[in-house]
């Protein structure tokens, strides 16, 4: 069973597949060991993430998120979400654990890192697509930063990863005002 919350408003699911795409566009040859280092820090323990596959096939998959969380405008990223659902398809089904409500969650049996991470990824982006109805998500516009962020909904437009490149972006926007002056 899965362990990625998908629950449409609740990105923490896509926290991990952002922390994913973002390591892997640091380091195209991001390992087997990499990967798992990054499930482990958001999965509860014990969860059944597949363990099998070769690390070629997981930079595939990865590569399709990235071009998914890449995409800006949603008829595109829809369609990339598709395909990728093609390569990769997923299984959901209603769980529900002790104590919790009804949750979609996907079956994990029988699958290996790469199938698990896109059909995944890809099933979390396109609920949390609908759920917006844009693609809340993007690309941090601080000088010397390209990582993806997930946009978790406040009034305006999130333009950057976190709060501190925020700062940083403004300080350099302050300090290019007044080199001007
Ligand atoms: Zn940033």
């Amino acid at each position: 069973m899965l362990v990625v919350d998908l629950s449409g408003d609740n990105p923490r699911g896509l926290r991990f597949v952002v922390e994913v795409a973002n390591a892997y566009r640091k380091n195209p040859a991001l390992s087997v060991t990499d990967f798992q280092a990054i499930v482990d820090r958001h999965t509860a323990h014990g969860a059944a993430v597949p363990k099998c596959g070769k690390g070629a096939d997981l930079l595939a998959a990865i590569e399709d998120i990235v071009r998914i969380l890449a995409a800006r405008e949603s008829g595109t990223a829809a369609d990339r979400i598709n395909s990728t659902l093609n390569r990769y398809p997923a299984h959901p089904q209603l769980v529900q654990l002790p104590g919790r409500p009804w949750s979609m969650h996907l079956r994990s049996e029988n699958t290996d890192r790469a199938q698990w991470f896109a059909s995944t990824a890809a099933f979390a982006l396109g609920l949390w697509l609908s759920e917006k109805g844009a693609c809340a998500w993007g690309t941090c516009q601080a000088p010397g930063c390209d990582d993806f962020f997930v946009d978790s909904g406040r009034r305006t437009a999130q333009r950057y990863c976190t709060p501190r490149c925020a700062t940083r972006a403004r300080v350099a926007n302050y300090r290019l005002k007044s080199a001007g002056r």
